[in-house]
């Protein structure tokens, strides 16, 4: 069974997307935290982040390791070394969706991924382009979405309790910008697979998505 959990930033995805997975005891892939990590390595080279053949061969270079983790969901090793916090960082944050938008970047992703699909049996993977790309044939394909404002502020929350400071107004920019960035880019853009169920997480907390989707599962 593949499952797929698309949606922008803040919507709950990660959240309910590993729930979901411990509660199936199904495999649970972030891919996200993929490009992130290719961001990390981009930044510490003082890589053009425009140039796509710098990128490309970066990516193609990196070994990069997505183990599962009881509490975090996945714990992502690049050349063996552990940056599960690291690509959180705002810094990453800001350009990430610039990294994501390189069309080699993504081909050596999605190979991974669709490997790890293969390979794993059940999973629960979340993501951009999971129901539209990536795992076109899902079983069961999921697009969370909420406020740009509820966004915000769920990721505000998150991060002050981790100890990070940025201001409201400052994350609220950045989570408009990457949804612009990854709405308009070319590869495989962030949008509703047609045969998606979409599900505003506004009005809704975590348990009561969580709830939903697998009562949509399970065709309750
Ligand atoms: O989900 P998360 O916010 O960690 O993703 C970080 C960025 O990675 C997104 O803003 C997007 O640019 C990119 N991404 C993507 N395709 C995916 C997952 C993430 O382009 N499947």
């Amino acid at each position: 069974m593949k499952i797929a959990i698309d949606g922008p930033a803040g919507a709950g995805k990660s959240s309910a997307a590993k729930e979901v997975a411990r509660r199936l005891g199904y495999k649970y892939l972030d891919t996200g935290a993929m490009y992130r990590a290719i961001t990390v390595k981009a930044l510490a080279k003082n890589i053009d982040l425009q140039d796509e053949g710098e990128l490309v061969a970066l990516a193609k270079s990196c070994e990069l390791e997505v183990k599962d983790d009881v509490e975090k969901g996945n714990l992502i090793l690049l050349n063996g070394k552990d940056i599960t916090e690291e690509i959180r960082q705002p810094h990453v944050n800001q350009v990430v969706s610039i990294v994501a938008a390189s069309p080699g970047v993504r081909r050596e992703l999605v190979h991974l991924q669709r490997k790890a699909a293969l390979n794993s049996g059940n999973i629960v993977m979340e993501g951009r382009d999971i129901g539209t790309n990536v795992l076109t044939d899902a079983d069961f394909k999921f697009y969370l979405s909420a406020t740009v404002e509820e966004r915000a502020k769920r990721r505000w929350l998150e991060m002050r309790e981790k100890g990070i400071e940025i201001s409201f107004n400052e994350l609220r920019e950045e989570i408009s910008m990457r949804d612009r960035l990854d709405q308009e880019r070319e590869d495989s853009p962030l949008c509703i697979a047609s045969d998606a169920c979409v599900i505003d997480t506004t009005p809704y907390s975590l348990a009561e998505v969580v709830d939903k989707i697998l009562s949509i599962i399970s065709g309750d």
